[in-house]
């Protein structure tokens, strides 16, 4: 079952136009049997519902002629893309990276600044004026701020707990309000990540996906039905603790070979200290590695726990695809061979393995991502 839409206060009234408006925004353009199907609309109610929004501008029929289950042409009804704009942010904790965007989150345009201070006032006036620049930029009044950030977000735009900008329980969504006189939404890194992936990235159309991250820590992200799921404890590491290796280090909690300890970059840079009696960072320990040597061990030790983490999410969550992604994600390339040694290493040898695809995103990614949680949220 489907679960009750949660309306945004701007897609207007509530009734059959906003019901409308909402399911072309969250699932694309739709045919107008798909649509009154998924809304329990006959043809003819949804016919009066859609006409005087298309004359109004509201909806527009998708260019192109496709052809409906009949053989008979159909056109798909679409949402006008810029009827309405959005700004999407990400928090690092060095960086602000801002994008304006409107309804199919198309960049409008991208402004981003460095974080000197992390007091919260000050971030949200480095944020606020990043938004003044894009709304300056706006063809029309920005209707909602999503930021996202590597942490807890909890309800009422609350961050309870965001480590890189060292905050605790932080109402950064009202302090942003305050500033911009702007419905603001704070969203978990990962799940704006996981939105945008499965509206218009990699995850496009597919119902039951799971994304992998590798880097500063292991993040994880879901979509079952073609819904983002999450709880309060997203951005809280869930994953990280997961083992892997029976014969790997300790994580800094005493675990292991957990996931932490395996797969993110600090650890693994700690780990080629201790091995090769050097500093290297973590790209040069990859461009070491791609050479041979004990370098090749590591991060072969590094990509059979990824192989085996990946399994495991496979198993659990049954996915029709996995996207990894991440900036440690260039140890895949280098150790290939690990890791799909360790992807067949727990699966019985008749199950399948879920489709994999590597990518590499850069930050104004997630910053839509964020936008496209502000465009999905209630205000
Ligand atoms: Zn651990």
């Amino acid at each position: 079952m489907q679960p009750t839409p949660v309306h945004p206060s701007w897609l207007g009234e509530p009734g059959s136009a906003r019901d409308v408006l909402y399911q072309l925004l969250v699932d694309g353009p739709l045919s107008r049997s798909a649509l009154a199907e998924k809304l329990g609309l006959s043809a003819g109610s949804l016919t009066r519902v859609t006409k005087p929004m298309l004359v109004g501008g509201e909806l527009i029929e998708s260019p192109g002629r496709h052809m409906g289950p009949t053989g008979r042409p159909t056109q798909p009804l679409e949402i006008v893309p810029d009827r309405h704009f959005f700004v999407g942010v990400k928090l690092t904790g060095t960086n602000a990276y801002a994008v304006l965007v409107n309804l199919r989150a198309d960049i409008i345009a991208a402004v981003e600044t460095s974080i000197d201070v992390r007091e919260p006032h000050a971030v949200a006036d480095l944020v606020a004026e990043l938004v003044r620049k894009l709304e300056a930029s706006a063809p029309k009044p920005v209707a909602a701020v999503g930021v996202c950030l590597g942490g807890q977000a909890l309800a009422g735009g609350v961050v309870g707990w965001a480590p890189f900008l060292e905050w605790e329980n932080v109402p950064f969504g009202d302090l942003l309000a305050e500033r911009t006189n702007l419905p603001v939404t704070v969203s978990n890194d990962l799940n704006a990540l996981t939105l945008v992936e499965h509206w218009l990235g990699a995850g496009q159309g597919i119902a039951n996906l799971i994304i992998l991250t590798i880097g500063v820590g292991v993040g994880y992200g879901l979509v079952v039905n073609h819904q983002l799921i999450s709880d309060a404890n997203a951005g809280l590491g869930p994953v990280g603790h997961i083992p892997l290796d029976p014969f790997g280090p300790l994580c800094d909690i005493g675990h292991r070979g957990c996931a932490n300890v395996m797969l993110s970059n600090h650890s693994l840079e700690k780990r080629a200290f201790v091995s090769l009696d050097q500093h290297v960072t973590y790209s040069q320990l990859l461009e070491l590695a791609s050479m041979g040597g004990t370098a090749k061990t590591l991060v072969d030790e590094a990509g059979f726990a990824l192989g085996r983490l990946l399994t495991i999410a496979s198993a659990l969550a049954m996915p029709e695809k996995i996207i990894l992604s991440g900036e440690g994600v260039g140890l895949v390339e280098v150790a290939r061979e690990a890791v799909e040694a360790g992807r067949r290493h727990d699966r019985e040898k008749h199950v399948g393995a879920a489709p994999l695809e590597v990518i590499q995103v850069d930050d104004t990614h997630w910053a839509r991502g964020a936008a496209i949680g502000a465009m999905q949220q209630p205000a």
